[in-house]
């Protein structure tokens, strides 16, 4: 089920942290470490769903890794269009394997 809305990197950022704030995740100010580990829970959710071959589950998970860090950049402002795309500059500016062995 969709809204049919084509969104952005940044819509989402604000958006999933809209819903965060309306559902009371930042009524007290949030600790990084602890939003950072959130993220990461995700993506032990979607290993055990991979691990019981629930290929729904793991897509869902997947999602959700992606809505916590959403709301991670949405709750710190971080505008997550413009720091992908310098990245993405820098990396592509880097050598093969950017100089490494793997
Ligand atoms: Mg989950």
């Amino acid at each position: 089920m969709t809204d049919g809305k084509k969104r952005g990197l940044q819509d989402y950022a604000e958006l999933c942290h809209q819903i965060a704030r309306d559902k009371g995740f930042w009524d007290s100010p949030r600790n990084t470490a602890e939003m950072l580990m959130l993220v990461v829970s995700e993506l032990s959710e979607a290993l055990e769903a991979d691990r019981r071959g629930d290929a729904d589950g793991f897509r869902e998970e997947i999602a959700d890794t992606f809505i916590r860090l959403f709301d991670l950049c949405g709750g710190f402002e971080i505008d997550i269009e413009a720091e992908i795309e310098k990245k993405r500059l820098k990396n592509q500016a880097r050598p093969y394997k950017h100089g490494k062995k793997y």
